[in-house]
């Protein structure tokens, strides 16, 4: 079989959430969208839900749709894009909470579905989804007289604690809330890093569930590894891959092996990567293909039958790193052409 193994350690990601549910001064939530980042919502909220989550949050309502069917009655999926044309019944059936982005949507939703809940998103800066605070003035009194289930905004550095931005945000969050009754949150990942102050009454983790930084201490939740198809050796002076952009200095043995960007192995990190056999270090060489990858395998005691790309040795933002992104989008690429398995559920 040449098919690579992606597999996911449900054990890491309930004890994640629940390291960070320790950190967190109120509710803990779980962001699930877009996939639970590409590792199977199926798979991981009903993990979530059992580590203690009660409220989930999705990017659009399809997503939500999906996840109610997976979560079953109960939990709360709020659906960050709002309430949409074309969302009413989805929202209705799966019973969502819209986070109302603008008067428009506040309109289309009390309208479209009276008395049914909803959540209010406010931009504090940075100017990506939420009411400005001048929409949030002419619609505040109104909004809040209906009780909305969570107030909240989103933080555009938090990944850099020591940011100017975190403080502004905060004081921006502050002057457009202090005082109201509906609960608050401010914090995803990077916000629960930054302390109590951004936590108010609920967190938002994402990506740190899923092993990525900004949570340094992460258990790690993904582990890819991937089988060799074929050794060769190469002599010096000789090329190997598209573009003839790896040439042979010395005699050297080459393992091609069964992943490429077509699986999400982004192809931007080529000249930067390696793979790990057993204990040993392997130079990925010349241009990652859409299928297969050249390894060095020189000098190894014994020729591998496969090779780690992604485990203990080097995790997702390693990988981030040396393709110039971020451990989300590694996650968030990882392809539809893998054996996966789940442990430690
Ligand atoms: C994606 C997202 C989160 C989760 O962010 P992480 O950095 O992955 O923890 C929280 N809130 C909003 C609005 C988001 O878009």
């Amino acid at each position: 079989m040449a098919m690579a193994r992606l597999t996911i350690d449900l054990g890491a990601l309930r004890a994640n959430w629940t390291a960070l549910a320790a950190l967190s001064e109120g509710e803990t939530g779980a962001v699930v969208k877009a996939d639970a980042y590409g590792l199977g919502a199926e798979k991981c909220a009903p993990v979530l839900a059992a580590a203690g989550a009660r409220t989930f949050f999705v990017a659009i309502a399809e997503e939500g749709l999906r996840l109610r069917r997976i979560l079953g009655p109960g939990p709360e999926i709020c659906v960050f894009s709002g309430h949409m044309p074309g969302d009413r019944d989805a929202i209705r059936d799966a019973d969502l909470v819209p986070m109302i982005n603008s008067i428009d949507q506040m309109l289309m939703h009390v309208e479209g579905l009276p008395g049914h809940p909803f959540g209010i998103q406010l931009d504090s800066g940075m100017n990506r989804l939420g009411m400005e605070p001048a929409e949030w003035s002419a619609l505040r009194d109104i909004a809040l007289a209906q009780n909305p289930r969570l107030v909240m905004s989103h933080l555009a550095c938090a990944d850099e604690p020591d940011h100017a931005m975190n403080a502004r945000q905060l004081a921006a969050f502050r002057d457009m809330t202090d005082g109201i009754d509906a609960p608050r949150s401010l914090g995803a990942t990077g916000g629960t890093l930054l302390g109590p102050e951004y936590h108010f009454d609920m967190t938002r983790p994402g990506v740190g569930l899923y092993g990525g930084l900004p949570f340094v201490d992460a258990q790690p939740v993904v582990s890819l590894d991937i089988p060799v198809i074929q050794t060769r050796d190469v002599l010096p002076g000789e090329t190997v891959g598209y573009g003839n952009t790896w040439t042979a200095s010395a005699p050297s043995r080459v393992a091609t092996i069964a992943g490429g960007y077509a699986d999400g192995i982004h192809r931007a990190m080529g000249s930067a990567a390696y793979v790990w056999a057993g204990e040993t270090r392997c130079k990925i060489l010349g241009r990652i293909s859409m299928d297969l990858i050249a390894v060095d395998v020189t000098g190894l005691p014994e020729l591998p039958d496969h090779v780690e790309l992604i485990g203990l040795h080097q995790g997702v933002d390693t990988l981030a790193d040396w393709a110039g992104t971020i451990g989300y989008e590694v996650l968030t690429s990882l392809g539809a052409r893998y054996d996966r398995s789940y442990t430690g559920a």
